[in-house]
């Protein structure tokens, strides 16, 4: 009397869950493949300054999403998704905030040194020189103008993060100077395309 028909609900519901969770680990992939990585050109290239009123909306929630997807990641700047646009995402204290033209207005002078690794370099790690305060000018993303003052490990992640939008990572500089190839994909990422139950909800979910 209803367990039977509890039994089968209870299943189509697990059925359904594990569908879901597929599904959005598929749509987290399909983010995270959206980081550019190695000798993508455009990793190198200047980014343009984000003019008035121009409509950002799109990439800022395609970073905000990356950036909350990434497990290891603490900073992304437009250009890693292929926007060469002077926009950067940072978690500062955890949380996600979005910095548009940002500039360094004021460098501490007092440096120390970072361990870095870098969304678009996996697995590279460099020690770089940074500041240990600096002061930002940026409009974040309701275009609301903040002059403010970051330190440690905050300071550190916008550092980096302002490089990228000229052009500059220390450990893509790294890679290249190592001069090995872009490695070939990981095999359990691999697996996880050809899973075709992930395929089918992702082209559903098109
Ligand atoms: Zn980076």
């Amino acid at each position: 009397m209803g367990g039977q028909r509890g039994k089968v609900k209870a299943k189509a519901r697990k059925k359904k869950r594990l569908e879901a969770s597929k599904r959005s680990a598929g749509y987290r992939k399909r983010f995270l493949n959206k980081i550019l990585k190695w000798d993508e050109p455009i990793l190198s290239e200047q980014c343009s300054i984000v003019e008035k009123g121009e409509d950002i909306s799109n990439l800022i929630r395609d970073m905000g999403r990356i950036l909350s997807f990434s497990e290891n990641g603490v900073g992304l700047a437009a250009s890693q998704i292929g926007v060469v646009k002077r926009v950067v995402a940072a978690k500062i204290n955890k949380e996600v905030r979005f910095f548009i033209n940002p500039e360094i207005k004021i460098h501490s002078g007092n440096t120390i040194k970072s361990m870095e690794a870098c969304l678009s370099y996996p697995g590279i790690e460099v020690v770089v020189d940074r500041n240990d305060t600096i002061t930002v000018d940026y409009e974040d993303e309701a275009r609301i103008h903040h002059i403010k003052e970051f330190k440690d490990f905050s300071a550190i992640i916008l550092q980096h993060e302002i490089d990228h939008t000229n052009g500059i990572c220390g450990v893509g500089a790294e890679w290249k100077r190592l001069n090995t190839p872009p490695p070939v994909e990981e095999s359990t990422e691999q697996e996880e395309y050809d899973d075709p139950v992930s395929v089918e909800s992702d082209s559903s979910k098109e």
